[in-house]
């Protein structure tokens, strides 16, 4: 029974992780759902050092050491992170997820004896799989990682880096991978054949992600983040671990599900963007702003419009979450609404940074949910609409998307805001957004431009309201 008990709590780890997802999947279940992923955790570290102290003090001074080596600069970034800074941080953490099942691999490979999976040159033939398989992964998450850190930080282009000859050295380099990772199954299980896996395994990892452009990064995110959880569970096998095993495949499993809902949400073929070839075969983003006029209005003009109104659509985008308007916004929407306006709010699935940004930041001001609506679930209610408010949202309304197909965004579905009898945008200049690519609506005449920082034209709005 003692025996067993670490593999009981592990599966208790394991059931109060899919409690945890589960719970993330809905605002209003999300907090009750981090409780349950934290609670999981803690079983689980707590038992995989139950399990050590089978081992001599040493072992437990080195697993001890390790965690306060990631937890004790974790614990310092995640409270000086901005929520705008979000998404680099989650991929610069997948960057370690990689390298850590890098570095377990060699470990493995280097000594198997002590994981119990043979000898060196004659490791069991499925031990050599689960650790080819994992660094592998593990390094083509850890360099894919890094570029997507690098683009999203702004420390790289977000334009897509369109090399020659790309998919057939992609292709190439994949057989390269397959092959390699034949020699070490069935033939030589040298270090220089493994140390080459692993550099064919980097490069590829950074060809991969290099000529995606901004737009599509979203689906890169979540890819790595799958990506991440299958080099997990890779080597929970090599080491035995269920706990690892079980946790690396619920995020590889919910990670590919959120790509594929990211995908559609892009309309992107999810083979494609596997095979990292996708986002990358039309031009790149116009650079120039044009200087045509576009119609500027005051925070007074805005307030008396929405005042006036009979139904206002408010569209928040990344520029929202620079500003941290959104407590503003509720303010804004409570007057309206106060006024006997009707409001929604329109979330396009990739507005903002991260996946669920925007619900997330709205819910932090106690947006009610059922007044939050999903893309197609809204799109048809612009035409209805009097006022599309769009608070530091571009790409996603930009109808370049539709019309022109030689833009990175083409093809991506768009929340149709032209449709409303009055467009007003929040922004702070004529400036793209993260694709890098002008906006046509601005120039349009139902386009109001209110250029200010969101948060204080917001508050300026409410002001002029009262
Ligand atoms: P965009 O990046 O297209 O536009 C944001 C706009 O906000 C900018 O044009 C900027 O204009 C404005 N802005 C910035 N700061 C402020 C401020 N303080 N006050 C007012 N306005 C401000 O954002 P969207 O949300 O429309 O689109 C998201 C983009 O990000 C898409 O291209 C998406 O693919 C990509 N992306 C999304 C991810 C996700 O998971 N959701 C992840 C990675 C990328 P100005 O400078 O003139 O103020």
């Amino acid at each position: 029974m003692a025996h067993d008990l670490p593999a009981l709590l592990y599966v208790a780890a394991g059931i109060l992780f899919i409690l945890a997802l589960r719970g993330l999947s809905s605002p209003e279940t999300a907090r009750s759902g981090n409780r349950f992923g934290v609670i999981g955790m803690g079983v689980a570290v707590l038992t995989t050092l139950f399990i050590l102290q089978r081992h001599h003090l040493g072992v437990w001074a080195m697993v001890i050491g390790g965690v306060a080596l990631g937890a004790v600069p974790g614990a310092y970034i995640a409270r000086r992170v901005q929520m705008t800074q979000m998404p680099e941080l989650v991929a610069a953490f997948h960057s370690l997820v990689g390298l850590a099942a890098v570095l377990i691999a060699w470990a493995a490979f280097l000594a198997p004896q002590a994981f119990g999976i043979g000898e060196p040159g004659g490791i069991k033939m499925a031990s050599v799989l689960e650790m080819s398989l994992g660094v592998a992964i593990g390094a083509i998450t850890f360099t894919g990682s890094i570029i997507a850190f690098l683009k999203l930080s702004g420390r790289m282009s977000g334009k897509p880096i369109l090399l020659p000859a790309r998919h057939v050295i992609n292709i190439a380099l994949g057989f390269v991978l397959v092959l390699l990772i034949g020699m070490l199954m069935f033939d030589v299980q040298s270090p220089i054949v493994f140390f080459l896996l692993t550099l064919v395994a980097l490069a590829l990892g950074f060809l991969l992600i290099i000529p995606i452009g901004g737009a599509d990064m979203p689906v890169v995110i979540s890819m790595l983040n799958s990506y991440s959880g299958w080099a997990a569970a890779a080597l929970g096998f090599t080491l035995h671990n269920m706990a690892l095993i079980i946790t690396g495949a619920l995020v590889g499993s919910s990670g590919a599900i959120l790509s594929y809902i990211m995908c559609k949400g892009m309309n992107r073929s999810f083979i494609s963007v596997i095979l990292g070839g996708f986002g990358g075969e039309v031009a790149a983003a116009a650079g120039a702003i044009e200087q045509r006029p576009v119609k500027q209005g005051s925070a007074d003009d805005a307030a008396f419009i929405m005042k006036n109104a009979g139904k206002v659509i408010v569209v928040p985008g990344y520029g929202m979450a620079v500003a941290q308007a959104q407590h503003a916004l509720k303010e804004l929407a409570d007057t309206l609404k106060k006024n006997g306006v009707e409001v929604k709010y329109a979330i396009h699935p990739v507005a903002g940074r991260m996946p669920g940004h925007m619900n997330v930041l709205l819910a932090e001001a106690q947006v009610p949910y059922d007044e939050v609506f999903e893309l197609e679930d809204v799109n048809n209610e612009f035409r209805t609409a009097d006022v599309a408010f769009v608070i530091g949202a571009n790409d996603v309304t930009n109808p370049a998307a539709k019309t022109d197909k030689t833009s990175p965004i083409y093809g991506m579905p768009i929340l149709d805001v032209e449709n409303a009898k009055t467009v007003l945008f929040i922004k702070r200049s004529m400036a793209s957004g993260y694709a890098g690519v002008e906006n046509e609506l601005f120039f349009r005449p139902n386009t109001m431009m209110l250029f200010g920082d969101a948060k204080k034209m917001t508050e300026e709005i409410v002001k002029a309201m009262h």
